[in-house]
Formats: C-alpha cells, sequence, structure tokens
C-alpha cells in the first residue's frame, strides 16, 4: 500500500484522487504527489478548475502523527495550500468521511467545499498540545467569525456536515453523488476565492473576548490554548502574510514540547489500549441487545449509555420502586435527544422485575450491589435464562471474576466490565477477563466498549484492578499527609495545582465517604496490622459526614461550594495527637511529590504483576478515569520524565510510609525511562 495521488479528468476538470489507505493521512508523500499533481493538472490542456477527493471512506482524515516526533521534511502543508491558492484555475475540496485537521486546512486552501451527507470537518488540533499550523486559525475565523472559531478550535469540535454548511465552513452538501458534483461546483466557480483574502464577519463588541475567556478557563490555561486564542485574535486585525507566519511559528514550537509529546503519547496510548490483549484476531459476537440487571446508579447509567448509541436494553431490578427510579432518570435524561430521538431511544428500552426478560439478550451486564453472596446468586439465575451464546459481565469495583463465574455453567462467556460514575458520561471501561474467560468473550466485551464509545483497558482480575487499586494507594498517601500535618484544603489545593480535576478529599466528599468505610469494616480482620491506618475517614463518617449528600465531608457544603471545615481542622489534628506525630507544614512541591510517589510505585506493582500489560494502558485509565491530568501523558509517561534517582528514592519513600508491607515497585526494570 503506497500513498499516492492520482490524476484523472473529467472533461474539462481535472480531479485529483488522495489514495492513503486506510485514512488517507496527510503524509510526507502525499504532500509531495499533491504538489506535483497539482502543477501536471495546471499544466493539462484544456482544463478549466480542478477537484481534490479522497479515495476509499474518507478525505484526508488528519496528519500522519508519526511525523510529528521528527524534525519537519519538505514539502510541508503550507506549501501545497500555496500551490493550490497559486494555481490559475480555481480548487473545489470534495469531502467526505472525515476532514479534520491538515485534511480541513487544505480544503480551506481551495476556492470552494462541498461535503457528502455525514461528512465531520475540524480542527481537532488543540487536542494534541499543538494548533493548526497551516492556516485553519486564520481562516476559519474568516468563515464563521472569531467568536465561534475560539471554540472550534480550541475544543478540537468535530462539525457534522449540515452544521458546517450553516457555519459557512463549507459552500454546499451533495445531493447524490459527490464526485459529479463536486466537478460541477468547479465549473460553476468563476475566478479564485481566497478564504484568506475575506473580511471576518462583524461581531457583537466583546464576543471574542467573552469566547476566548471561556475556552482558557476550559483549556487550564494551557500554553497551547492561549497560543490559539491569540492567533484567533489577531485575524482582521494585522495583514493575513503576518498572521499566516505567526500561526506557522506558534505550531512549530509547540510541536516539540514535552506537553505535546505527552498528549501524543496519550492518543497512541488509547489507540492500543482499544485492543485486546490476544495472540490472534479473534471475531466477538454481536452487541447489539444488551441486559442490564440492577438499576441503581451504575445500571440506569450503562442502560442509558447503549440507548443513546442506538443499542435496544432490557433492564432489570428486583425492586419495583428502584426499577421505577432507574427507567424515571433514564427518561429524564433521553429528552436531550430531542422529541423523535427520545421516542426512539425509549421504544428501545424495556424494564422488567423478572430476570427472564434477559432470554434474548446478546450481552448482560450486572450491576446489583457489591455483595458475593449476591452477586453469585443472581449470575446462577442469569445462567438459567441466558442464551447459550449469551456473554454474562459484571460491573463489580472489586470482586473476584473466577469466583463470580464459577456460579455459572459457563465461565468461559464470562468476563468483567468496570464502569466509572456517572457511567452514561465517563469514557473509561476496564474489561477484565478471568482465568476461563475464552478469546472470543473478551473480544465481545471491547465489542461492547466500541458499541458504547468508551474506551476500553483491559485489566487483569486482581483487587482493585488497575484504576481503583492506584487510587487507594494515592489516596493512602494523602490520609497521611493529613496525620503528618497537612489539611484537606491544603492536600487538594497542591494537587489541583499539579493539575487533576479535584483534589482527593474533594473527590471523596463528591462520591461519598460511606461506600469505602462499608468496605473498610467488611474487610477490616483481613487487614495487615503493619500496614498505617488513618481513622479520619472513618470518624466523618461516624459523625455522619458522608460527604456531599449529607451537606458534610472534608468539608462543609454550602449551596454547592466546599467550604474548609474547623470541626474537620480539629478532628484532624486530634488524630495526629493520638498518634503521638508533630504536626508540620507541607509544601504545596511535597505534597506533590509524596502523592505522585505513591501512584507511580503503585502503577509500577500493577505492571510487574501483569494486571496491566503496558505502561501505556496504566496512563490511559489513571487519565479518562481519575481526573489525571492528560498533558502530563499520565503517571508513567510523566514518570519517565522526572529524574530517576530522585523519583525512585520518592517511591521508596512512598512505600516505607505505608508501612512495612507494602511492595516497592523496580522502575528500572520496567523500562520507563527508555523512551
Ligand atoms: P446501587 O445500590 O445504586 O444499585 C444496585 C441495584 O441493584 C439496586 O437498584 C437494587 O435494587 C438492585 N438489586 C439488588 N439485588 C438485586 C437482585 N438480586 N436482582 C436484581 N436487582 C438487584 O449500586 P451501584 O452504585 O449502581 O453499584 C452497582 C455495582 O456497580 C456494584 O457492584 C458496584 O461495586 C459497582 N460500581 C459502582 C460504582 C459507583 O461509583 N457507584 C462504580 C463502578 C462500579
Amino acid at each position: 500500500m503506497t500513498a499516492a495521488v492520482h490524476l484523472e479528468r473529467d472533461g474539462d476538470v481535472a480531479v485529483l484522487i488522495i489514495d492513503n489507505p486506510p485514512v488517507n493521512a496527510g503524509s510526507q508523500a502525499i504532500r509531495a504527489a499533491l504538489l506535483a499533481r497539482i502543477a501536471e493538472a495546471g499544466a493539462m490542456e484544456g482544463i478549466r478548475a480542478g477537484v481534490l477527493i479522497g479515495a476509499g471512506k474518507t478525505f484526508i482524515a488528519g496528519s500522519d502523527l508519526r511525523e510529528f516526533d521528527l524534525p519537519l521534511v519538505a514539502p510541508q502543508l503550507p506549501a501545497v495550500i500555496a500551490a493550490l491558492e497559486g494555481a490559475a484555475m480555481p480548487w473545489v475540496a470534495a469531502l467526505h468521511g472525515a476532514a479534520l485537521g491538515g485534511g480541513y486546512e487544505l480544503a480551506l486552501g481551495c476556492d470552494a467545499r462541498i461535503a457528502a451527507p455525514g461528512t465531520v470537518v475540524g480542527l481537532p488540533e488543540c487536542g494534541l498540545g499543538i494548533i493548526p499550523g497551516a492556516g485553519g486559525t486564520q481562516k476559519l475565523p474568516r468563515l464563521v467569525g472569531r467568536a465561534r472559531a475560539v471554540p472550534l478550535i480550541c475544543g478540537g469540535e468535530r462539525v457534522a456536515a449540515s452544521e458546517a454548511l450553516r457555519l459557512g465552513m463549507i459552500d454546499a452538501i451533495a445531493a447524490a453523488d459527490l464526485r459529479s458534483e463536486a466537478v460541477a461546483l468547479a465549473r460553476s466557480v468563476t475566478g479564485k476565492r481566497h478564504v484568506i483574502a475575506l473580511t471576518p464577519p462583524e461581531e457583537p463588541e466583546g464576543a471574542f473576548e467573552a469566547a476566548a475567556h471561556k475556552a482558557a478557563a476550559r483549556g487550564r490555561q494551557r500554553p497551547h490554548i492561549l497560543a490559539a486564542i491569540a492567533r484567533i485574535g489577531t485575524v482582521g486585525r494585522i495583514p493575513p502574510a503576518e498572521g499566516l507566519a505567526a500561526e506557522r511559528a506558534a505550531f512549530e514550537a509547540l510541536r516539540i514540547t514535552p506537553e505535546a509529546r505527552a498528549l501524543r503519547h496519550v492518543f497512541f496510548a488509547e489507540r492500543a489500549a482499544a485492543r485486546p490483549v490476544l495472540a490472534e484476531k479473534v471475531r466477538p459476537l454481536p452487541v447489539a441487545r444488551l441486559g442490564v440487571v440492577g438499576a441503581g446508579t451504575m445500571g440506569a447509567g450503562i442502560a442509558l449509555a447503549a440507548l443513546r448509541k442506538g443499542l435496544a436494553v432490557v433492564l432489570v431490578d428486583s425492586d419495583a420502586a428502584a426499577l421505577e427510579r432507574g427507567r424515571a432518570r433514564i427518561d429524564a435524561d433521553l429528552e436531550r435527544l430531542g422529541p423523535e430521538g427520545a421516542a426512539a431511544a425509549r421504544a428501545r428500552l424495556s424494564v422488567s422485575d423478572d430476570l427472564a426478560a434477559l432470554a434474548p439478550c446478546d450481552v448482560i451486564i450486572e450491576a446489583v450491589i457489591e455483595d458475593p453472596g449476591v452477586k453469585a446468586q443472581v449470575f446462577a439465575a442469569i445462567d438459567a435464562v441466558a442464551r447459550p451464546d449469551a456473554v454474562l459481565a459484571s460491573n463489580t469495583s472489586y470482586l473476584d471474576i473466577d469466583a463470580i463465574a464459577a456460579a455459572t455453567a459457563r465461565p468461559g462467556s464470562v468476563l468483567g466490565l468496570h464502569f466509572f460514575s456517572p457511567a452514561h458520561v465517563m469514557r473509561l471501561l476496564e474489561v477484565v477477563p478471568g482465568a476461563a474467560t475464552s478469546a472470543r468473550t473478551l473480544a465481545t466485551g471491547f465489542a461492547v466498549a466500541a458499541a458504547l464509545g468508551k474506551q476500553p483497558v483491559q485489566a487483569g482480575n486482581a483487587f482493585g484492578f488497575i484504576g481503583n487499586r492506584i487510587y487507594a494507594a494515592y489516596r493512602a498517601a494523602c490520609e497521611f499527609m493529613l496525620e503528618d500535618g497537612a489539611l484537606p484544603q491544603e492536600v487538594d489545593a497542591a494537587l489541583e495545582a499539579f493539575g487533576f480535576a479535584m483534589g482527593p478529599f474533594a473527590v471523596a466528599d463528591l462520591s461519598g465517604l460511606d461506600i469505602a468505610w462499608r468496605m473498610r469494616r467488611q474487610r477490616a480482620a483481613g487487614r495487615d496490622p503493619r500496614a498505617r491506618y488513618v481513622e479520619i475517614p472513618d470518624r466523618l463518617c461516624e459523625l455522619g459526614r458522608f460527604g456531599r449528600k449529607t451537606g458534610a465531608g472534608y468539608y462543609r457544603h454550602v449551596n454547592g461550594k466546599a467550604i474548609p471545615d474547623f470541626e474537620v481542622e480539629a478532628l484532624v489534628i486530634a488524630a495526629s495527637e493520638a498518634k503521638r506525630i508533630a504536626r508540620r507544614a507541607l509544601s504545596q512541591a511535597e505534597i506533590q511529590r509524596r502523592a505522585l510517589a505513591a501512584i507511580v510505585n503503585e502503577a509500577g506493582l500493577v505492571l510487574e504483576e501483569g494486571v496491566a500489560a503496558r505502561p501505556g494502558d496504566v496512563d490511559v485509565v489513571l487519565v479518562n478515569g481519575y481526573g489525571f491530568p492528560r498533558w502530563t501523558g499520565g503517571p508513567l509517561h510523566w514518570a519517565g520524565t522526572r529524574d530517576p534517582d530522585q523519583l525512585t528514592d520518592d517511591c521508596a519513600e512512598a512505600a516505607r510510609a505505608a508501612g512495612p508491607q507494602q511492595k516497592r515497585a523496580d522502575l528500572h526494570a520496567l523500562g520507563i525511562w527508555e523512551r
């Protein structure tokens, strides 16, 4: 499969067909071929216009990211676009599939744009820590206005053809045959129509500033977001050539930053994680009809995620009131799909208090309470009613998948599918094969993730899988710091300053302290007496402080605001005194160092034990499920950017702080510095 651009002619119109399977990624070879063919087309006898179109299922869906870690090689995209703009004849971009990033910038270098229905267009570069570098920030605002361009570019929005037409991002939608309609459009275009020569549309006073403010906050003030805003801001204020040059300079500087590298790492790690770790490719079973058992927090969320993606769902709960609550919650949320979409989704949902209703389902996901006895009973009952070829999954957070599978006569068809709360929002899905899980069952688990639009990561069947296991070590490290001298709000502030979406104690208040409390009491007998045990969360729970839902936890919650609480401060100080720990001030740097070292050490253990197959899998889990800042690349990519000796020392200290039972990972053996 070699990348090529084919030149054909339709009468007096030249047609360039971009052919670089599978997604026509813009690469050096494609750019060179485009440049050559554009010149050839211009020199042909009797040609009055040209069309650019993609072969196969898409236009240029983006740039070849593998080139991004290497020095730039000529010809670069601006040169290709300059050739289109400098041509004597008009060029029309004929878009289908996806025209994203450099693909859409190429289209912006044409004199008109037509798209097949179902096409998506946009500039997603900011998602990778860079900005569009071939005119995107300078041309899009001239079509849609500067204020509208800000979220389009900073948010990397993928815009559907109908909306793109309304915004002016494209000029027409093809009614039937894209190529012939593009050729007709090319014939009708008289003269050149450079987007860069347009005056941006008038906007209300302050509209751009408001959009910029919002995008900067959303983008956590990251350098590439601020650079994109700055480039958009100059459109119409400085000469176009200056604007293009400044954009290119910013693009070139950003692409080699550690932050852009880290974001590319997450991009590739997510792609790798999306496939099961299997010796050979296995075809999954169908996943069109999903059964969900338990209509509580998780079950209703899972059902909702499936309904939104067009699947049929059978929702079962033994408690009629819980079933009705779950259905009402789903119903309310489906309103967002609009009257028609909501009605169609509701028609795909059936609810029942009888497990027999699961008989037609392809895949059945159990989300009842976290109790081994109840789970075993429910699985035996599901096994009795499910089709022989149905896959059975548990959403358990901590229980052993093998024990659950053993309750059925089909352990090969059982696996863990660990969703995150809220299940219709969070993208992460841990896919957990047990000892008996067949390759086809595992592949089907990944197919469920794909059907639901989730980011799967395969995890081993061990306590807490990947994410909860690492998070527990992190939270424990943060609790130690409370005893050592920090207050909850200080720990939270330090970790939010590192880039976590929320600090650990704010998270605890949000998800509720009672669940972990119940689990600690259940597991109290099995606790290692050598482990450092912090009693502060138990004391809070004994006071009925379960977090936001009770108005108090680590904070007091007033009108949706978390306020530091002197009662908690007193309780924390008393906890230190009880253990005769002399409290001292902890700097932000120390808090970050200790918390991150605990994460990295546990992540190392998870890898050593084979619970995660690759370092990137850990990164994908922490970034997508636990608010770890994406721009660091996740904990293990981040670790790879640190000084090995210092980090090894920090991890040893973190392990010591947890008690003699805590294992230490051998980070060097894991190869995290060998990239
Ligand atoms: P929940 O209490 O909100 O819902 C459980 C539901 O199961 C209830 O509606 C209950 O009526 C129903 N149920 C109980 N026994 C049943 C039976 N025999 N047959 C049918 N229905 C039955 O619990 P949840 O928070 O949704 O958790 C469900 C599972 O998901 C647990 O295993 C939990 O560990 C796991 N989980 C929870 C979260 C979370 O944040 N809440 C996240 C990931 C995984």
